[in-house]
């Protein structure tokens, strides 16, 4: 079979369940193959070899029954970091970069912040930060120890000794001392959100704090302000929906400069003050 029809043939079986099938039968090819997509593009009348073609058919019908691409290949890009990912973190979200670009303008002009990522998941926000700020100190945590292996993994993958990992709930984990800026994408989808079955591959407790949808939210900035300097910030990701609900928990525990900034697809997707 040559390669334009084998990618042609994976992309049909994978549109069910991707919005992005063609993208997701090249990475996978990439995966198999070691080609990259320029190079793909440019062999897309060569026969493929049939090792490869049986191991890229294999990883085409996993990926048709809904698993995640990133967990077939095992990396995500994230900002500008290839991260490892297994099945114990979330898929880091394009969307999630939006936490980052802000908390990196957040910082501007501190030296050397102290910066906490609450439910880091495979580090993907402390690590982009710490890539951006060289001189931060950054203390990431997450109750899943599996999730933890992955974070510190990748950390040390890219070189960086500066990010300290801890397990615990939330604030629990945290050493003393007020941060200057406290970042968490908590689980935010409510228990009964028909959205979950979708993302069945992906751990529950990274999806769903198992009640509203909010409790993880409510936790986070309910416990904050005993955790941030005077003019520290809070900054969390959220559902589309649930931003007045978010500004209202934040005016409740007493912070002030509440905003909201939108993702690329103009959805209401994170909050800080
Ligand atoms: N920060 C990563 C990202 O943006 O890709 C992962 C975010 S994921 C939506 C939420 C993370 O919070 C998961 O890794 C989950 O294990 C963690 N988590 C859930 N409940 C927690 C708790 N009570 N305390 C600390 N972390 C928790
Ligand atoms: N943004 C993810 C999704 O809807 C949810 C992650 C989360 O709950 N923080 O697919």
């Amino acid at each position: 079979m040559r390669l334009g029809e084998a990618l042609m043939a994976a992309q049909a079986r994978i549109a069910p369940v991707s919005d992005s099938p063609r993208l997701d039968a090249e990475l996978l090819y990439a995966h198999v193959s070691g080609l990259g997509r320029a190079q793909q593009l440019a062999r897309l009348h060569s026969a493929v070899e049939a090792g490869d073609l049986a191991r890229f058919e294999a990883l085409v019908a996993r990926r048709a029954r809904g698993e995640p691409v990133a967990y077939l290949t095992g990396s995500r890009g994230f900002w500008t970091l290839d991260l490892r990912v297994s099945p114990a973190v979330l898929v880091p979200r394009p969307e999630t970069e939006l936490l980052v670009e802000w908390g990196l303008e957040l910082l501007a002009g501190r030296h050397a912040p102290r910066i906490a990522d609450l439910g880091t998941g495979s580090g993907a926000i402390a690590l982009a930060l710490a890539s951006e700020r060289a001189d931060a100190r950054i203390v990431a945590t997450d109750v899943s120890a599996a999730a933890l292996a992955v974070a510190r993994a990748n950390a040390q993958a890219l070189g960086f000794d500066r990010v300290t990992f801890v397990e615990g709930h939330w604030f629990e984990a945290l050493p003393p001392g007020a941060f200057d800026l406290l970042v968490s994408n908590p689980p935010y989808i409510a228990h009964d959100d028909p959205h979950l079955v979708d993302l069945r591959f992906e751990p529950l407790q990274a999806l769903t704090d198992g009640a509203d949808g909010l409790n993880a939210l409510r936790e986070i900035v309910g416990g904050a302000m005993r955790h941030v300097v005077d003019d520290g910030w809070l900054l969390v990701e959220h559902g589309h929906d649930q931003a007045a609900a978010v500004r209202a928990l934040f005016a409740e525990a007493g912070f002030c400069d509440i905003a909201t900034r939108s993702d690329y697809a103009a959805r209401e997707r994170a909050t800080a003050a």
